[in-house]
């Protein structure tokens, strides 16, 4: 399996969990299964949220029900931070996992002045991460032709 992400969308949220930080901040992707078991990721919904902690975020998911029906997307994962700790699946998130999705852990550590993020794609039960991409949003079409 591989991603492809809008590269605007991953550094809006990237910026929104710097911003949340100390606190989790959670968002949906939404996109389209490609060919050879690989999603391009074309939105990161941000949904809104039942319960914030320091370790966990609750999202509402009649909204994110409610996101995924009216997008002409499809649901492929979700995608949160882990503030001060590392980008690996905790506990909760195991629970948690919402069927085969894919797991997005970004994580989000204070160094100074600066936020350091480091960021990783996760399947369940499987041992690696999975490998990623970025795209532009201007180069749909040439990716589409290459
Ligand atoms: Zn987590």
């Amino acid at each position: 399996m591989r991603l492809f992400i809008n590269e605007s969308d991953l550094n809006r949220f990237k910026r929104r969990a710097a911003r949340g930080y100390p606190r989790e901040v959670y968002g949906i992707m939404l996109g389209k299964r490609l060919a050879n078991r690989t999603f391009k990721i074309m939105q990161i919904v941000i949904p809104p949220i039942v319960e914030a902690t320091y370790d966990y975020v609750i999202p509402d998911y009649g909204k994110i029900e409610e996101i995924v029906s009216t997008s002409d997307l499809d649901y492929i994962g979700s995608i949160h931070s882990h503030p001060q700790a590392p980008p690996t699946i905790s506990t909760h998130d195991y629970q948690y996992w919402d069927k085969d999705r894919v797991v997005g852990i970004l994580s989000v550590r204070k160094r100074n002045i600066y936020k350091v993020t480091e960021l990783k794609f996760w399947r369940k039960n499987a041992a690696l991460p999975v490998k990623f991409k970025t795209f532009k949003p201007g180069e749909n079409g040439r990716n589409k032709s290459g």
